[in-house]
């Protein structure tokens, strides 16, 4: 593969001189250094008891080639860009060399998967090298995705294609650009070597190119690293673990105590809580929200077979593994999210010795939850604030309308924005009132015979219900268009920006994420990242319909 322009630059254009190559970074391990190891260093799968970890180096790759670099990322580590696509960079990011200082480690969890508990999973292809202080002052681990087996592996090789690698690298800043809690992505690097996988299952297994994402967190820890010391009654463990996380990362609970350790897991409620609201917002849909992928921070993690929501389906998942049963859909995840934190708050009882304190806690998740997604609504709809029962009437009849025919979630909110909402608007025919909307329905000829009127009706109550407010129209459509975005990372965008980067063309996925950095502005160049999904992108694989197959 051609090795894109933008990882090759030797300078930045910033003149960064705070910024140095990465073998030369301080690393720091303190997750190794502060928590039980595994005794035993074979790597071979099995099981593992009394440890938070297992120390294991990447496996090496034959040719690792840098395919993208995130300049925001290795900025914020105080990283330049390399200047070389097989460079140091590439080996390290690769898994071919180990830098001075790293204790690299592939963590121990357990979680409960689609409902069910599946016991031990642990990092099975992710391995952190080691943590590094940021120019902020913050703490950052680098873990790379796909660096080959470690004791959690099971039955699987350890590794990642290059389609999931993509999707893991883009999606993942395109959410923090939204304004998503998420884990970041450093770089992309391909391994020159080749993946077996049946993409959907059927007994059609096929070579595809390999390559290893390196995520950025303050940390990846999940709620099945607690479920496990928990589950096999690793109560020291439970606590050390519990203890390191609390002083790394939430330090203003102060010093660990059973009312402490209470209030941490309330902290973690409403981060997961606030997390559900913003991805009903922005129309995402993890996919597999199985307790193995819920970060103990409240971050976006394990970016699998997640999708945009085009056409508003509450029922929509991109995952074919969960077609059946739907239980990590769209309109689930809030509820999904209580599971979850339900499933936590049982690993953490031996801390707290009493139930009673954390079943307090699980309230804080539900009123984060509904408070964020309240706002959230008011100011995706332009309003000061939801109030009373008529607007929730107003919201929910909306709901219902977009899903009478199939509408673009993010076009329509998005649209109605510029519908005009000055006295004039109410006495205008039924189909000039609705024009501004037409662009987010999918189906031109549903839409005229089903829905112009119903819409037209239900405009009048918007309009009528923000000219209550009193807000300038300008000033509500800025409040619609921080909340709603323009530009998300639709699937058949993911999907172009993978094809073409496996006939070695980088400039989709550059040219989307580069878009994507600004996703609530107009960018009037780009208008076409924008648009509706076209039709052929209807049951592409990987435009629509994804499997756990990464
Ligand atoms: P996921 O549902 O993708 O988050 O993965 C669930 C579990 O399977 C985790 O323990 C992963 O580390 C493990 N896993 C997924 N894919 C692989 C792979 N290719 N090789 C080894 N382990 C894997
Ligand atoms: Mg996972």
């Amino acid at each position: 593969m051609t090795p894109p322009a933008s990882a090759l630059r030797a300078d930045n254009g910033h003149g960064d001189a705070h910024l140095r190559p990465l073998p030369d970074l301080t690393f720091e391990n303190t997750f190794v250094g502060a928590l039980p190891a595994d005794p035993i260093l074979r790597n071979v799968p099995r099981q593992v008891q009394h440890a938070s970890y297992t120390r294991v180096d990447p496996t090496a790759v034959r040719a690792p080639q840098l395919l993208a670099w995130a300049d925001d990322v290795s900025e914020m580590l105080g990283v330049s860009r390399p200047t070389s696509a097989s460079g140091i960079e590439a080996q390290v990011l690769g898994g071919n060399k180990v830098l001075a200082g790293m204790q690299p480690y592939a963590a121990r969890y357990a979680g409960h998967q689609f409902g069910h508990w599946a016991g031990q999973l642990g990092d099975g292809r992710a391995i952190t090298l080691a943590e590094v202080i940021a120019v902020d002052s913050n703490r950052y681990e680098l873990q790379l995705k796909g660096a080959g087996r470690t004791p959690y592996s099971r039955t699987a090789d350890g590794r990642a294609v290059l389609r999931s690698s993509v999707r893991e690298f883009m999606c993942s800043e395109a959410m923090h650009y939204l304004g998503v809690p998420t884990t970041r992505a450093l770089s992309l690097v391909a391994t020159g070597e080749t993946v077996v996988r049946d993409m959907f299952y059927d007994g059609n297994p096929k070579a595809e190119p390999g390559a290893i994402v390196c995520r950025v967190a303050p940390s990846f820890v999940r709620f099945g690293n607690f479920q496990i010391h928990a589950a096999y009654e690793e109560l020291d463990e439970l606590k050390r673990l519990a203890d390191y996380i609390i002083k790394i990362h939430f330090p203003e609970l102060g010093t660990p105590s059973p009312a402490v350790y209470a209030r941490w897991f309330e902290e973690i409620c409403k981060r997961t809580g606030a997390l559900m609201a913003h991805w009903m917002r922005v129309g995402f849909v993890h996919g597999v929200m199985n307790t193995d992928n819920m970060s103990i921070l409240g971050l976006t993690i394990d970016y699998g077979p997640y999708g945009w929501l085009e056409g508003y389906d509450p029922a929509w998942t991109p995952n074919t593994t969960d077609a059946q049963g739907r239980r990590y859909a769209y309109g689930n995840q809030p509820k999904i999210g209580l599971w979850n934190v339900v499933q936590l708050a049982n690993a953490l009882v031996p801390l707290v010795g009493d139930k009673a304190p954390l079943e307090a806690a699980l309230a804080a998740y539900g009123d984060t939850f509904a408070t964020n997604w309240r706002r959230t609504l008011g100011d995706k709809l332009g309003f000061s604030a939801l109030e009373g029962e008529a607007d929730d009437k107003l919201v929910n009849d909306m709901f219902e309308l977009m899903q009478a025919v199939e509408t673009d979630m993010t076009l329509f909110f998005r649209f109605l924005a510029h519908v005009p909402t000055e006295a004039s608007a109410e006495t205008s025919d039924d189909r000039s009132l609705v024009e501004p909307l037409c662009r987010a329905f999918y189906s031109e000829d549903a839409f005229v015979s089903l829905h112009v009127d119903r819409l037209a009706a239900w405009l009048r109550r918007y309009i009528e219900r923000v000219r209550q407010d009193a807000t300038p129209d300008f000033a509500r459509r800025e409040r619609m268009d921080r909340a709603n975005p323009k530009y998300v990372l639709r699937n058949y965008l993911a999907q172009q920006a993978i094809d073409s980067l496996e006939k070695g063309d980088s400039s989709v996925l550059e040219r989307v994420m580069s878009v994507l950095q600004h996703p609530y502005d107009d960018q009037p160049e780009h208008e076409e990242l924008a648009e509706r999904r076209p039709e052929w992108a209807r049951h592409k694989p990987g435009c629509s319909a994804l499997s756990c197959s990464s």
